[in-house]
């Protein structure tokens, strides 16, 4: 049954279209190039593995940049063709007689499946480069083959790229819903469809771009991975974190829900001449992972500590939270890759 899904999963990514919504999206393309383009001390006579190479872009940068052997693995049959022929296209494929010119090798297969096939040198790995994230960073994300994959091939103190991901949380106001357009259509006053529509919601995660202009408290910190330490495993987590009104928020504002992004790093510890990061945050130009928002059944009220000292005018919420607490736990589903989140929030007083 699993073998099944695999295809299905692997099937949807030998479609262009999806290879073309990830190159076309800048912010994700450029940290990645300028990862391995504007490091040469990283990259210069390495030996990287490119796990799930898809069109082979990021195999075929670190061919440019002077990589000694580019071993690019992809395990849509179709893709990987397809990537060979672009390395060839390009000048970069391997082959025995090409007198040392092109150094992209590609690998068709499951990362974990190669273990077993030799073909790659166990521990022979300078630079592991893959781009494994999803929706939430973690639905159907790669990143337990590439830790696989780590474990496997990367030499001791070789670099990830990225190394570092990173989770963070928000609470979302009344502006990153429906609810504004249903309240007044051409002067008409639809909001009861609005408030079933944030109810459906609350089952179900929903992945939106939304505005900075539309959180109501502070980030917070959710989840931090160092993806040369962790374990695979530990992409299953609970956490609490506390959310706190915006200062810059009017002093009663209600909470929609929380928002959850994510930023993958190539941080100074590879990439010494030029770190960066590949940010999906509300604050920053939108990617093609947008945000995930997690609906409240029902909005809760923020004040501030001011406000729940003293009394509050007639008229307004009674005794607004001033923080929300809240628990979020997110852990591989029993269906491939995707995953479950559960959400507890406590307003508290
Ligand atoms: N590196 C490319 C493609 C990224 S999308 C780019 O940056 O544009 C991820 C790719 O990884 C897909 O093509 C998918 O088919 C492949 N993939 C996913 N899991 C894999 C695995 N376990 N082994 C090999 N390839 C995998």
């Amino acid at each position: 049954e699993i073998v099944i899904v695999n295809k299905n999963y692997f099937g949807s990514y030998s479609s262009f279209g999806i290879h073309k919504e990830m190159i076309s999206d800048k912010v994700r393309t450029d940290a990645y190039r300028q990862a391995i383009v504007d490091n040469p001390s990283l990259i210069k006579g390495a030996v990287v593995l490119d796990v799930g190479c898809g069109t082979g872009i990021l195999s075929l940068f670190a061919a440019q940049a002077g990589a000694s052997m580019v071993n690019a693995v992809e395990a849509s049959d179709k893709m990987a063709s397809v990537a060979s022929q672009i390395a060839k296209d390009n000048g970069l494929l391997w082959n025995e007689s090409s007198n040392g010119n092109g150094v992209v090798k590609v690998v068709n297969g499951m990362v974990e499946d190669l273990i077993e096939s030799k073909q790659i040198k166990p521990k022979s790995v300078d630079v592991l480069v893959s781009e494994w994230m999803g929706y939430c960073l973690l639905y159907e994300s790669m990143l337990t083959s590439v830790l696989i994959a780590r474990d496997h091939w990367l030499k001791p103190g070789g670099a990830m790229l990225p190394d570092t991901a990173t989770m963070f949380v928000a609470g979302f106001g009344k502006g990153a819903t429906s609810v504004p357009f249903w309240e007044n259509v051409y002067g008409i006053n639809m909001s009861c469809i609005g408030k079933e529509l944030v109810e459906d919601a609350a089952h179900i995660p929903i992945v939106d771009v939304i505005d900075g202009n539309n959180l109501v408290t502070d980030t917070a910190l959710l989840q931090e991975f160092d993806l040369v330490t962790m374990k695979p495993d530990e992409v299953d987590f609970t956490d609490s974190v506390q959310l706190q009104k915006k200062s810059s928020q009017s002093t009663i504002t209600k909470c929609y829900g929380i928002v959850v992004w994510f930023e993958t790093s190539f941080t100074s510890r590879f990439c010494k001449e030029a770190p960066t990061v590949l940010s999906t945050s509300p604050y920053t130009p939108s990617t093609h992972w947008a945000q995930t928002l997690l609906t409240f059944r029902e909005p809760i009220s923020l004040g501030s500590k001011a406000l729940a000292n003293d009394s509050l005018p007639v008229g307004s919420d009674a005794s607004p939270a001033v923080n929300i607490n809240s628990r979020i736990s997110i852990v591989r589903g029993v269906e491939h890759r995707t995953i479950d989140i559960s959400l507890e929030v406590t307003a508290v007083g």
